[in-house]
């Protein structure tokens, strides 16, 4: 008995239910602190928890982390701020402005689409800015691009309306006169729709690349997400002053504003459950009990702790279309980059191979795109006066096994693709770099086979298919994040934990 209590002591047991008795709040824990789990700790504070968010590393936000060396702060994941209305109504649910938490700017241009030597395209701010830049390069281009924009106008207008709040529970919340009269446009895939006017391949590559957030080929994913395109080119790129990171602390406020309580450092090892309950979670410090459980992280993991009360097999997981994993470097430079952009995409070399790479093959690509930011253009808080930040990123397949002197390979790449397209020589302004890959994915998110931003948003792994927010055994343990629904980013993680908290509060747990 001496031992027990002596373990339990050493352990800092921290159980809340003395409180939760005393006040009579039911008490949620959620596990993480990525975007889903911080938009569903202010829906679960608001309706009256008392929520506790334990999160497995230093620093809270998810992928949205924050690096910062030597006065220069790079934003570890997300960089592109698309749907600025998801996050407007997220804030608004509480009352709140999006100004309240954070400033955002809008990105003129709002990226570069680099194609080969002193060959881009610019997109503009505007959607009739960018059909002239269609008409320029295409002739006829600009009716074509015009109706296609329509189109994807109102999907985005159904999918907020009708599809992507929805929990992914019943085959019944997908029929709506207008979801039925779009059918089409789920057999449909997005190349087809982009192909069947438009000609010119640099044409269609930019209209084909919004999907690429969705996590799948152009060629597996449904028409209907052409709504991308009107994320794209209808809102416009936004960027939130002091990076993305800045969204995140912003809800973090906001949570704390709603009582919630955060511990870092926290990683939850054990789920412990009775028949079927969850009853606690214990991490290296403590056990917390709660009345309801909610795992943000990743689910592919959250289910390793259910043992025999998961909902998926380990083979499930292997046969999944995955989001791509990637190779990412963090590079500080002693001057300004000259010839580029806050946001350019290489598309320079031949997108279908490396889309081969990534999901056929799965082998390290040979000549990849990649992704290239120096957001310091547009923030000088960013890094010290007259330097530098970049972020690049090269997408890869997940599983594959990586280590630094691959990543050295593929930076080295990506120096001779920047000099040999803009003439512009950056090996010699580096001041320190660091890189991150698949392992890296796995150790400091737990990530499902390495994965960057979760499952793919194909056919057959939207809506009802994909991983399911309850818990079949577990009465009282829900699932948020980009591997449920809706999907993959950062809007639908703050949709995700929107719905999971929307479905908890109506069934009642
Ligand atoms: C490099 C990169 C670039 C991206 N770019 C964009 C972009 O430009 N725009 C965009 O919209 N989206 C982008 N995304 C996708 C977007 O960042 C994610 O879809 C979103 O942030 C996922 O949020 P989440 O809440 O589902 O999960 P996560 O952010 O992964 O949060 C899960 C959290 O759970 C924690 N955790 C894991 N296991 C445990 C445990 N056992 N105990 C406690 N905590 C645990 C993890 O540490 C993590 O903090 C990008 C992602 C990456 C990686």
């Amino acid at each position: 008995m001496a031992n027990v209590v002596k373990y339990l002591s050493n352990m800092k047991i921290i159980v809340y239910f003395c409180t939760n008795k005393l006040l009579k709040l039911k008490k949620v824990v959620i596990i993480g602190s990525g975007f889903s789990s911080l938009a569903s700790a202010c829906y679960m504070a608001k309706a009256g928890y008392e929520v506790v968010v334990l999160e497995k590393n230093e620093q809270l936000g998810g992928r949205a982390s924050l690096m910062e060396i030597d006065g220069f702060r790079f934003d570890m994941g997300p960089s592109w701020y698309w749907m600025p209305d998801v996050f407007e109504r997220f804030f608004a649910d509480f009352g709140k402005k999006v100004s309240d938490y954070y400033q955002l700017e809008k990105l003129s241009p709002a990226y570069r689409v680099v194609f080969g030597e002193n060959d881009y395209i610019d997109i503009e701010d505007s959607p009739e800015k960018i059909v002239q830049t269609f008409e320029n390069i295409e002739k006829g281009s600009g009716k074509h691009l015009r109706n296609f924009m329509n189109g994807a106008q109102e999907n985005y207008r159904i999918a907020m309306q009708n599809l992507v709040y929805n929990p992914g529970i019943s085959l019944l919340e997908l029929l709506s006169v207008e979801s039925a009269k779009r059918l089409n446009l789920f057999v449909k895939n997005i190349s087809q729709q982009v192909r069947a006017n438009i000609k010119n391949p640099k044409l269609r590559s930019i209209l084909e690349f919004p999907v690429l957030f969705l996590g799948a080929k152009p060629n597996k994913t449904p028409a209907f997400y052409n709504f991308m395109n009107h994320a794209d080119f209808g809102l416009g790129t936004w960027y939130p002053k002091g990076g993305f990171n800045a969204v995140a602390l912003g809800m973090v406020k906001l949570a704390k504003e709603l009582g919630v309580q955060f511990f870092v450092n926290e990683e939850v090892t054990e789920i412990n459950f009775t028949e079927n309950q969850v009853k606690n979670v214990k991490t290296k410090h403590g056990i917390y009990e709660a009345d309801v459980f909610i795992s943000g992280a990743d689910y592919a993991h959250t289910e390793k702790l259910l043992h025999k009360n998961r909902n998926y097999s380990e083979n499930y997981w292997q046969k999944k279309t995955f989001a791509p994993s990637s190779f990412l470097y963090y590079v500080a430079f002693n001057r300004k980059v000259q010839h580029l952009l806050h946001h350019n995409l290489f598309f320079d070399t031949d997108f279908e191979e490396h889309a081969k790479e990534i999901y056929d093959t799965k082998v390290l690509p040979k000549k990849p795109l990649f992704y290239a930011n120096f957001s310091s253009k547009t923030d000088d808080s960013l890094s010290p006066e007259g330097k530098e930040i970049g972020f690049f990123l090269i997408p890869v397949a997940v599983d594959l096994e990586d280590n630094e002197e691959i990543h050295e390979q593929y930076f080295q790449l990506i120096l001779d693709r920047i000099k040999k397209c803009t003439g512009e020589d950056l090996s010699d302004a580096i001041l320190f770099k660091k890189s991150f890959g698949v392992t890296d994915f796995k150790e400091r998110y737990h990530s499902c086979r390495g994965n960057a931003y979760g499952l793919a948003n194909t056919l057959l792994q939207t809506s009802v298919l994909r991983p399911s927010i309850k818990n079949k055994i577990l009465k009282n343990f829900f699932y948020t994040g980009q591997l449920t629904v809706p999907g993959p980013g950062v809007p639908p993680a703050l949709i995700s934990g929107k719905v999971v908290t929307d479905y908890i509060l109506k069934r009642g747990v």
